[in-house]
């Protein structure tokens, strides 16, 4: 299957592809065009999904192929649920990584390490074509600790100041694969892959 994947996130993309190439001969082959033709949809929306919709439905309008698209972000307790959907803008429009994690170290400035739990939230869309009406649909959660300094050099985002209490470091500390294996991305895309693959197999019986 040829399909697009709905981002021009490069982070995002080398977690999803990494993802998808364990699946060897089973895997989709991946599109190198731009989903968004250079003009990616605003995403407006309230929820991760609504807006993880508006990519792959632009992504599918775009190309004309079956897309995926991630929609993300961290969501803080201490701050009720922020940055959640504007992670990727929480210090600006187009503010970057560094920026966006000096602002939460900011927000967070005098929150004791046992308050500042919070949770990466992913979710994945598959859409056959533009007017699919059953998107497949897959959610998937990490829980840790907001850290008060970056630690670490891999990953993307807010990996560095992201702790996982039960690993004992922080997401850019882990290399990809074993971010993979417990992310909330990871989780999400496992999820995907086995609905494909049921779907495959009940089609083919
Ligand atoms: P969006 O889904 O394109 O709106 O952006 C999601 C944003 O959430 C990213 O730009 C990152 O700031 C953050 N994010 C999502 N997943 C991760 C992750 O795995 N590590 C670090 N930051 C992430």
């Amino acid at each position: 299957m040829r399909i697009v994947l709905a981002s021009t996130n490069s982070g995002k993309l080398a977690e999803i592809r990494r993802r998808l190439s364990t699946l060897g001969d089973e895997a989709p082959i991946l599109s190198g065009e731009d989903p968004f033709a250079g003009n990616p949809p605003p995403e407006d929306a309230p929820t991760f999904v609504e807006n993880a919709l508006i990519k792959a439905r632009a992504a599918c309008a775009n190309t004309g192929l079956p897309a995926i698209a991630d929609d993300s972000g961290i969501a803080v307790d201490a701050l009720g649920g922020r940055p959640g959907i504007r992670s990727a803008r929480y210090a600006g429009e187009h503010a970057s990584d560094r920026e966006n994690i000096a602002h939460l170290l900011d927000e967070l400035r005098g929150v004791a390490l046992p308050e500042r739990t919070a949770t990466f939230i992913c979710v994945i869309v598959f859409m056959l074509d533009e007017n699919d009406p059953c998107p497949l649909i897959c959610e998937g959660r990490w829980a840790g600790r907001i850290l008060e300094a970056p630690e670490g050099r891999s990953g993307f985002g807010y990996d560095p100041i992201f702790f996982d209490d039960a690993i004992g470091m922080s997401a850019a500390e882990l290399s990809p694969e074993r971010k993979n294996a417990v992310s909330h991305r990871g989780q999400a895309l496992d999820r995907l892959i086995r609905h494909l693959e049921a779907i495959r197999g009940s089609s083919a019986s």
